[in-house]
């Protein structure tokens, strides 16, 4: 029988199918269907014309000269490095010539006492003649030469380090194509699986060491770490500092250099697992059976702004093994606890937990270290590491699985370094990729 039209109050035979949404619509309904449909195509359209508009008002050099104004900063800095260098040589200088004039005027005297005794006493000898000589012509070469020539002052040219001073964003519309896992084009040994990066440094851990490498992976700086393990690092690019977050010795702020540690004293130790950083908020997940999210405020002292509780952050009988923040939105890799774990992706809005979108990724009989990590790729793209499955996934901005890579090195945790390297950490190395 030919079923009705889809429309409640509508007691006409169905004529067609939209081959949108699935309905079977009579005539007049299809065509007021359709409408609807296009009608929504308008605003969409005014929008974007809105867009446009606003974009073609920009003056690209008024955006240039604002953000010259980062480099601006970093000359002024420099030159006062400079100065400050320049004062402390000034000093330098004149502490050594005092103490040149003083030790000259010292030899002056002494020698005019000698001289002075021996023409009183009428006691020189016929050695003491060239001695004498030889002292008075070295003390009338060293006071020409200090007032002719003052003291020797040598420099050398100042050269620029480029590797790491300056980051400038190279923006791209493509996508990240994965890479050739086999061919990395460098590696560098580690001992844990976490790592981080800013636009400038990657911060990874080696031997009980925070380790900071430029872009160009050069090795920049070493730090001892002496608190618990770090289950996870991420940069707060407001605060300009990587947050790292330990097992059970509480959130710590590393500056960019390594050169300050401090712990977060508002934040209480927990068993904490994964971080990440919006603008204003940082958020920890708790290592527990239906994991916490804590969210707290980057822009005041770290106060705890809430505290997400399943049923909202996940399943009572859920983890939460990683989290990753991006624009309003968090991914989260979430496993249920059953023998068999489920793992599944998660893209939440970052104010409401509400989910976007829900991806189920693989079933797993691995051991609970073995968890997945999610890293954020260009273009609003995610890429997941599965340690218990050896790959990597590759996912859309839209939540589907766009690729999966079989990466035999068991990668554990992974992470864009600046806009064109992939960093892939395997726990014994990180093998590095441009992609
Ligand atoms: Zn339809
Ligand atoms: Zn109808």
């Amino acid at each position: 029988m030919q079923p009705l039209c889809a429309v409640d109050t509508c007691k006409r035979k169905c004529r067609g199918i939209c081959c949108c949404c699935g309905k079977y619509l009579c005539l007049d309904h299809f065509k007021e269907h359709d409408d609807r449909i296009n009608s929504q195509v308008t605003p969409l359209g005014d929008q974007l014309n809105e867009i446009a508009d606003e974009f073609s008002k920009i003056v690209v050099d008024d955006i240039i000269v604002h953000c010259r104004q980062v480099l601006d900063k970093w000359r002024d800095d420099s030159r006062k490095t400079i100065d400050l260098f320049y004062q402390e040589k000034c000093k330098e200088l004149e502490e050594r010539c005092i103490q040149r004039v003083n030790d000259q005027q010292k030899q002056i005297d002494n020698t005019k006492v000698k001289i002075n005794d021996l023409i009183r006493e009428r006691e020189a000898t016929y050695e003491d003649i060239p001695l004498l000589t030889t002292i008075v012509n070295d003390i009338e070469r060293d006071v020409n030469r200090f007032k002719e020539e003052g003291i020797i002052v040598d420099t050398n040219p100042l050269i620029i380090n480029k590797k790491g001073l300056i980051y400038i964003e190279e923006w791209s519309l493509d996508e990240v194509d994965l890479p050739n896992i086999s061919f990395p084009y460098e590696e560098i040994g580690c001992s844990i699986y976490v790592l981080a990066s800013n636009n400038r440094f990657l911060l990874l851990v080696q031997n009980s060491n925070l380790c900071l490498f430029d872009r160009d992976l050069n090795h920049v700086k070493k730090y001892s770490w002496e608190h618990d393990i770090i289950c996870d690092i991420c940069w707060s690019s407001t605060l300009n500092i990587f947050i790292l977050v330990t097992d059970k010795d509480g959130i710590f702020l590393v500056d960019e250099n390594l050169t300050s540690i401090k712990s977060i004293e508002t934040i209480e130790k927990k068993n904490w697992l994964s971080c990440t950083c919006s603008n204003s908020s940082l958020f920890v997940t708790t290592n527990s059976k239906g994991s916490d999210i804590f969210q707290f405020n980057v822009l005041s002292s770290f106060n705890l702004t809430k505290q997400w509780k399943p049923e909202t952050s996940c399943g009572i009988q859920e983890y939460i093994y990683s989290i990753a923040n991006n624009n309003e939105t968090l991914a989260m890799i979430i496993a249920n606890t059953t023998t068999t774990k489920k793992v599944r992706i998660d893209l939440r809005s970052s104010t409401t937990l509400d989910q976007l979108w829900s991806l189920n990724l693989y079933d797993t009989n691995a051991p609970a270290k073995l968890i997945s990590r999610v890293c954020l790729l260009r273009c609003d793209e995610w890429l997941v590491a599965d340690p218990s499955g050896s790959r990597l996934f590759h996912i859309t901005k839209d939540g589907k699985i766009k690729q999966s890579l079989d990466d035999k090195l068991k990668p554990m945790n992974a992470v864009l370094f600046g806009s064109n390297i992939l960093a892939i950490n395997t726990t014994k190395c990180v093998n590095f990729y441009r992609v």
